[in-house]
Order: structure tokens, then sequence, then C-alpha cells
């Protein structure tokens, strides 16, 4: 694989650079798990679709620039290294568009994808429910076929940043009696309709960043269900390779806070009791480059993203805790009482291993699929 970019990728990057320079917020933004942070963000949205660099890599009739995929990866490495505030908008932009773009009508797209790439309309994802977090196909939310469309009732939980999200995606199952992985039905609905009540989770550290969310015969029209009823469990699948592979968690993220530490590791005087866990940080957000990249060239050559996905899960979940447990080291009692980003990014990083499928259940994917070693007990 050749690894040197074309001029005209180095060309894209350096707009992307030069337009992060100029427009990257001096300050950082708010929390976007506060009302008053969700609400920056969304205009942060807005500047970078006015320019079209929100969704880079999507069509431009529907916002984006036709960049491709490894011109994203490109952009997302500039993204990070300008310490751009983080996008309110992800799970709308690399959950529900690239289920759109594979399985939603062309009517769908053209109605949804401006005004998410706008920041306009902020998705949540509501798949999880009480019973239903890593077995997901235990939900029991339902979906029944009524006058023009569907009407819902149940319970989705864990649901990221719906106290101030507009819209949600998610599974219902349309057909009682069939087996648990068939009569799924994916849909998209207004979190403001009737029958909805939005009840905010609030985190230890005081942030309202989920909700649970109650459905009291809430109707959504035909036009808003994603794909053929009964067909959701397959796509919700093919959602889920995206969030576990490429787009959650993108190399540029890794790299940039591999930096970011390597700088507080000067600033403290290149303490030698973790200089060797500094250089691990360092060689795993290369290797983590190296292997999107190679993923990423293969998809392009045709081949899908499958089981692969769950190792970058496993990977980027496990990295992001030992580097921000190395920051904390280095910052000492600093670390734990000031409310800093690293602080922050310790406590989000736990919840690495289990959110976007639990890593256990990702080790028997790899075990299963990749490995070829018979089914564990479960
Ligand atoms: C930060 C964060 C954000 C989230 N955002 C969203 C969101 O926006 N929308 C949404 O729908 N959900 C969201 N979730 C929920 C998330 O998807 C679930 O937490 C996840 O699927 C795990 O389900 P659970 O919490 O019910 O844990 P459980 O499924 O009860 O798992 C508990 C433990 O048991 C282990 N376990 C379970 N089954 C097996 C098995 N078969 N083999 C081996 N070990 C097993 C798990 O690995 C885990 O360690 C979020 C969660 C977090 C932490």
């Amino acid at each position: 694989m050749d690894l040197t970019h074309s001029p005209a990728d180095e060309a894209f990057r350096a707009e992307a650079r030069a337009w992060l320079a100029s427009h990257v917020p001096a300050a950082p933004l708010p929390s976007l798990e506060t009302e008053e942070g969700f609400a920056a963000h969304r205009t942060w949205e807005a500047e970078l679709a006015a320019d079209r660099w929100s969704v880079v890599s999507w069509p431009a009739e529907y916002g984006g620039r036709d960049a491709g995929l490894m011109r994203w990866l490109i952009f997302e490495e500039e993204y990070y290294a300008a310490r751009a505030p983080g996008r309110v908008s992800q799970n709308g932009i690399h959950l529900l568009a690239p289920t759109l773009f594979d399985h939603g009508t062309e009517e769908q797209r053209s109605r949804v994808l401006p005004p998410m790439a706008r920041g306009e309309v902020v998705w949540a994802q509501a798949w999880s429910e009480p019973e239903a977090g890593s077995d997901l196909a235990s939900l029991r939310s339902r979906a029944v076929r009524t006058d023009g469309g569907w009407c819902l009732s149940g319970q989705k939980t864990w649901s990221s940043r719906a106290a101030f999200a507009d819209r949600a995606f998610g599974l219902f199952r349309s057909e009682p009696e069939a087996p648990r992985h068939q009569g799924l039905i994916y849909l998209m609905f207004d979190l403001r309709a009737p029958g909805v009540t939005v009840r905010p989770i609030h985190r230890l550290d005081g942030k309202p960043a989920f909700a649970e969310l109650f459905l009291d015969e809430v109707f959504v029209p035909d036009e808003d269900v994603i794909g053929e009823p009964g067909e959701g469990w397959r796509i919700a699948m093919s959602t889920a390779g995206n969030e576990r592979g490429l787009t959650l968690r993108s190399p540029g993220r890794y790299l940039a806070a591999a930096d970011r530490l390597v700088e507080l590791w000067r600033e403290r005087g290149c303490p030698v009791r973790v200089q060797d866990r500094v250089a691990d940080a360092v060689i795993g957000a290369r290797a983590y480059q190296l292997f999107t990249y190679a993923g990423a060239s293969r998809f392009l050559q045709g081949e899908p993203l499958g089981p692969e996905s769950s190792m970058n899960k496993v990977f980027w979940s496990e990295y992001d805790i030992a580097l921000h447990e190395t920051a904390l080291d280095l910052l000492g009692e600093e670390g734990e009482l000031a409310d800093t980003d690293w602080a922050e990014g310790y406590v989000f990083s736990l919840a690495g291993p289990l959110y976007a499928g639990a890593n256990e259940i990702q080790r028997d994917i790899i075990a299963e699929r990749l490995l070829g070693l018979p089914k564990g007990r479960r």
C-alpha cells in the first residue's frame, strides 16, 4: 500500500487546515452535554456547514464535498490537531446518515440529510432499552400498524444527548410473533411528538448527557420507516458496523491526543517513570492510523467493513483509557481536582468498553468470525 497522499489530497489538507486555523473558536465551547453548550455546538455545526466542512465525504447535493473516505480521514486529522469543538451531530452524521445512504429512499435522503449537515436537526440514537443492551434483540418497544404509519409504545434508555436533541432513530418490534432477530422495524421519530416524554439522566458530574424516552402511542408516518418493516435487524447491523469501525473514532482524534500527551509530559519535566507509557501512546495512535488506512483502502476496493470493525472498537476503547490514565498520572492531584479536559476525557473513556457494543461481545465476534474459533458458551 502506498502511504503517501497525492498532491490533490495534500492541497485538500492545506485548505482544511487554513479554514480551521481561522475559524476554530479561541476559547473552548461549553460542554455539549449542557443546554448552553449544546446550543453553542449547533452554531458551530452551522458555521462548518456554511463552508461545506461539516460532512466532507457526503455528495455535494446534501451539503458535502464529495471528498470520499480518505479525505475524510485527512480532514479528521486536521480537525483534531486544530482542537476544534466536539461534534454535536455525530449520531446523525456517523450512524443515521450511512444507514440512509445504504437503505433509505431518495426522498428521505434529501429531506433528512441537509438539515442534519447544518446542525438544524440533531439526532439521538434510540436503540437500548432497560432489558436490551448487549442483547439488543430482546428489545420490547413495539410499533403497531395504523392508518398511514405506525404507532410506537415502550421505553428506550441511555440515549446520548436526547435531552436536547430534536429527533431520534430506533428499532421497534413490529411482528411480536416473529423470531427475535426478525420482525423489527427501523424508523425515525420526533422527540417532541405527542406521546413522547424525554427524561434526562445525569452523569456523575451532573451533566444530563443521556435521556430515557417514554413512548405512548407515538405516531410515525410511513415516510419515516427506513427499509422494509421486519428488516430492522439487518439494517441496524450495518449501522453498528459503522459505529464500531471507521466513523465513530477516527485515528485523527488519537494522533492529536497523543501529541497533547507528549506536550504535557514535556511541560511536567519529562518524568522518566511514565516515558514508556507516553511512547506507547504515540506508537498506538500511529498503529491505529495505519490499521484504519489499510481497512479504508480495502473498503474502497469493494470489501465490506465486516467483523474487522470489532477490532477497531476494542483497540480504540482500551487505548483511550490507557492514554487518559497516563495523563492523569502526570497531572497528579491536579488531574483529579481540577475540571480539566483530561479529567472529563478520562471519565468518558471508562465508558468506551461498554457503548457501541460491549468489548466482551466484540471479542466473541473476533474469535468466532475472524479467527474461526468455536462458539463460546453463553
Ligand atoms: C457513554 C454511553 C453512551 C451511550 N449512548 C447510547 C445511545 O446514544 N443510544 C443507545 O441506544 N444506547 C446508548 N448507550 C447504551 C449502550 O449501547 C449499552 O450500554 C450497551 O449496549 C451495553 O448494554 P447494557 O448497558 O445493558 O449492559 P449489559 O448488556 O447488561 O452488559 C453488562 C456487562 O455484561 C457483559 N455481557 C453481556 N452480555 C454478554 C455476553 N453475551 N458475553 C459476554 N459478556 C456479556 C457486557 O460485556 C458488560 O460488560 C450508551 C452507553 C454509554 C455507556
